[in-house]
């Protein structure tokens, strides 16, 4: 963990199993790297100090006494979404600025259970809201392997710090590719599980039937580690989905031969990066030399669809899920005002940055009686398409493989005058959330040192076969190891 070479969680549990390294030592040495490390990247709202010490010390006592569990003692940072009791949670929005849940969310239920030990919490675009980190209310994130461009985002903060080597690993969240496109800029491995195989429940909620929880890590083994821990039923989230958890490391064996997937056409989009179309391009003959049969043809022509449907249906779910914050019930409260109406204005007028309005207003537009029909009703029936499409294709594939995202990093400040073109960042990671499926972003080489990521996509619940399909890459290449030299 410190600056040279970084750990990844399976290699930090064999120190800490063969009493090389402490708890605490690993914990103190990622106080340090965020100490010396944020003036510069930006990727963390709150540190955890001294609760992560005290855990720190807890998970000595339970390695001491033979606790084999492989995330006991590893250093965490949670994406600042995510609800943890007695630390503030702020979705990096004023309206949460001193927001303290009295709760934590399953997740980190799960991770404590663990002996998981949180450093801090993550920046984040405010309420997910975002692909670069610039909506945070508080600051940007800056990329590690260039401090002049953005981390992707939402879980910008999350992906950068993984990066950056602040924690062995994070939690983000992905309603349209926010694990997956920072994942992709920041080259880690983000995974957004199915929906429904990771518990919602404490994840503060954008668009309730997109959102999911998931990990970024420093390579497959890890993010596979980490689904273990948090996925699974939970009778809180009446969407979580009552399915066994298997070990998802079990399937991590190298052996892809005869497995089939699928390149659909159309997510190579217009205006797509010639280095991005080529690293990919490369990445996939490489699963084919590892014996992947490789269908270079397969089309999805609902796809262009994916993005009006997201931003219909996102924006309308985030207006019902965002009423909350009148003034009361949470976080900031405007106090000055004549009357209750005055006060809940001025409270959003103020809690909210202009991202989170517009989406507010463009899903209560999109909700309104006259333009139900024409608009959210039309969207839903779309998005029954493109599910379709999905079954289709996957009676004939095992994956398919895309693009993560069709550029690399762009600068800081390029696209904030633009919300279309920042929209447009996820126009291939979007469709899967649309399908609830599990994705994979792994990273798939650099143009002029920004990173390219891959994207595996997944059939329902079959998480196993994309993550053995990039764990198979990430044997016979060594992008996943390189970090920024920051
Ligand atoms: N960038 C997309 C958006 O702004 C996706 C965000 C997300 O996955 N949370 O909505």
């Amino acid at each position: 963990m410190s600056d040279g070479k970084q750990l990844t969680i399976h290699e930090a549990h064999r120190l800490l199993a063969d009493r090389q390294v402490s708890s605490v030592e690993l914990t103190r040495a990622a106080l340090e790297r965020i100490d010396k490390i944020e003036p510069s990247v930006r990727a963390v709202v709150t540190v955890t100090g001294e609760m992560a010490m005290e855990q720190a010390r807890a998970a000595d006592q339970r390695i001491a006494s033979g606790n084999g569990n492989p995330l006991c003692g590893i250093p965490v940072l949670i994406k600042d979404v995510i609800s943890t009791r007695g630390v503030r949670t702020t979705c990096s929005s004023k309206m949460l600025e001193n927001y303290v849940p009295p709760y934590d969310a399953t997740v980190m239920e799960r991770l404590s259970g663990c002996g998981a030990v949180m450093v801090g919490k993550t920046n984040m675009d405010e309420f997910a809201m975002g692909s670069s980190t610039e909506n945070s209310a508080f600051f940007v994130t800056h990329n590690p392997w260039d401090l002049g461009r953005v981390p992707g985002g939402s879980s910008g903060g999350s992906a950068a710090a993984v990066a950056a080597g602040e924690a062995i690993y994070a939690l983000g969240s992905d309603t349209g590719g926010s694990i997956r496109q920072p994942a992709s800029f920041c080259s880690v491995t983000g995974l957004k599980p199915t929906y429904g195989r990771v518990s919602r429940y404490g994840l503060v909620a954008f668009a309730s039937s997109l959102d999911q929880i998931g990990p970024l890590t420093s390579d497959v083994t890890d993010a596979a580690l980490v689904l273990n821990a948090i996925s699974g039923f939970d009778r809180r989230d009446s969407t979580s989905v009552p399915l066994p958890v298997t070990d998802y490391t079990c399937g991590l064996n190298g052996d892809i031969k005869g497995l089939r997937l699928g390149v659909p056409g159309e997510y190579f989009v217009e205006g797509m990066q010639e280095e991005v179309i080529r690293a990919i391009q490369a990445a996939i003959a490489r699963l084919e030399g590892l014996g992947a049969v490789i269908d270079w043809e397969v089309s999805l022509p609902s796809t262009p669809y994916a993005l009006a449907v997201y931003y219909i249906i996102a924006p309308s779910e985030a207006s019902a899920n965002l009423a909350r914050y009148d003034g009361v019930k949470y976080g900031f409260s405007y106090q000055d005002a004549d009357s209750m109406w005055r006060a809940m204005e001025k409270t959003r007028q103020y809690g909210f940055g202009p991202e989170v309005k517009r989406r507010i207003m463009l899903g209560t537009y999109a909700l309104s009686a006259g333009y139900y029909d024409a608009w959210y009703l039309k969207a839903q029936k779309v998005r029954t398409l493109i599910r379709r499409e999905f079954d289709r294709a996957f009676e004939s594939y095992d994956a398919l493989i895309t693009p993560t995202s069709p550029t690399v990093p762009f600068k800081i400040g390029e696209k904030v005058d633009d919300p279309l073109q920042m929209y447009l960042s996820d126009v291939c990671t979007l469709p899967i959330n649309i399908a609830g499926l599990p994705a994979i972003s792994i990273p798939a080489g650099f143009a002029d040192g920004l990173p390219i990521g891959l994207q595996i996509i997944g059939k329902p619940f079959d998480e196993e076969t994309i993550l053995k399909i990039a764990h198979a890459y990430q044997q016979a290449t060594d992008w996943h190891k390189m970090r920024p030299g920051i």
